[in-house]
């Protein structure tokens, strides 16, 4: 039996993280799923935002399930969510927004798969003080490395999943150095991808183009920063934070996650969409070789949004998280 690591988070976390575990459980797979607490909550009774039999469950089941963690903000605190991503070196980020049936956003059609590298940038939390309260310079750092993976990551997956084309997101006409140098190697990796239409666009041109003209992207590849920004704005095309899911995989662990953080304006009060979170689960399933059931829950979920009456008030709904996840689970059974 295959063992995932559970991380039920902060906030909404809980909430979310316990119904996505009970549709899962209905599937009865061979997976066994190790729930832990994790986050500030932690924090309070054992002084530590993640346990160390949290990390040793992480290592020994390699796949990861993780709901928000909320990282204390002013306590000194690295975010939780980029030491993970350091420490297992999860370098792909990746946030496929596609439109759901039913739920009316000004834009249609909208299929769009965002691979973030996960791992430098100005992610790497270099700051330093030059003049207190008065200059504070801040580091990005871009390796051909960790751009390489990203940028073949983003080419492997459009041939595995009949994508047709790639848009490297980049700011090179200002950061010449650093954005030069990923779209440089973007350039160089291409060329072994010629079934493959590869373009690029500068970042700004990028967002008003994505609510302009959707349908002109398929995939887009891009740095760390851009890419916590940019695909935020995808999941706004789609309906919202609650609706976009995400994988970080790295070669050797995979840690599948929402891509909203934990939402503490409607933590406790059994609100909050569920669907995000739900389909992290869909490709961490398609990850262990279950894309069926993945599926299933994929269709299931169409479903619930097509008939309509049963929805989040996210997606301009009533229904709580549990009558949401009540009628995937009965979709399931149909
Ligand atoms: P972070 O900085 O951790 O990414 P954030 O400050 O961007 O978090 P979120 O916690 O993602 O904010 O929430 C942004 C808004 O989206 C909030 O108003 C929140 O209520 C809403 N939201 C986020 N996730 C959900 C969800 N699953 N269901 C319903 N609403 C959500």
């Amino acid at each position: 039996m295959k063992h995932i690591t559970v991380l039920k988070g902060d906030g909404i976390g809980p909430e979310i993280c316990l119904e996505v575990v009970r549709i899962l459980d209905t599937l009865k797979l061979d997976l066994k799923f190790d729930l832990f607490e994790v986050g500030e909550a932690c924090f309070e009774a054992c002084g530590e935002l993640i346990p160390s039999a949290v990390y040793d469950s992480i290592e020994k089941n390699k796949v990861v399930l993780k709901a928000p963690i909320t990282t204390p903000i002013g306590k000194g605190f690295k975010s939780l969510n980029v030491q993970l991503r350091n420490k297992y070196q999860l370098y792909a980020n990746i946030r496929p927004a596609k439109s759901m049936p039913n739920v009316i956003t000004p834009f249609e059609n909208i299929d769009i798969v965002t691979f973030r590298e996960n791992t430098e940038d100005l992610y790497i939390g270099e700051e330093t003080i030059i003049k207190e309260n008065e200059e504070v310079h801040a580091i990005k750092k871009i390796t051909r490395s960790a751009s390489e993976k990203i940028i073949k990551a983003a080419f492997e997956y459009a041939i595995t999943n009949d994508r047709k084309k790639i848009t490297c997101v980049h700011k090179a006409n200002i950061l010449k150095l650093s954005d030069g140098l990923f779209l440089q190697i973007f350039n160089e990796i291409k060329v072994d991808y010629p079934s493959i239409e590869a373009d690029s666009m500068i970042v700004d041109n990028v967002c008003m183009q994505l609510v302009m003209h959707p349908q002109r992207f398929d995939i887009m590849v891009m740095p760390n920063l851009y890419g916590d920004i940019v695909s935020d704005l995808t999941s706004g095309l789609i309906g919202g934070l609650g609706l976009l899911p995400s994988s970080n995989l790295g070669d050797d662990f995979a840690l599948f996650e929402a891509v909203h953080g934990s939402a503490p304006d409607i933590a406790g009060q059994n609100k909050a969409n569920p669907t995000a979170l739900l389909l992290a689960a869909c490709l961490m399933l398609d990850y262990l070789a279950y894309p069926k059931e993945a599926n299933q829950i994929r269709d299931a979920i169409d479903d619930v949004l097509k008939e309509g009456s049963i929805r989040t008030q996210d997606v301009k709904g009533t229904a709580t998280t549990t009558q949401f996840s009540d009628a995937i689970i009965a979709r399931l059974h149909v």
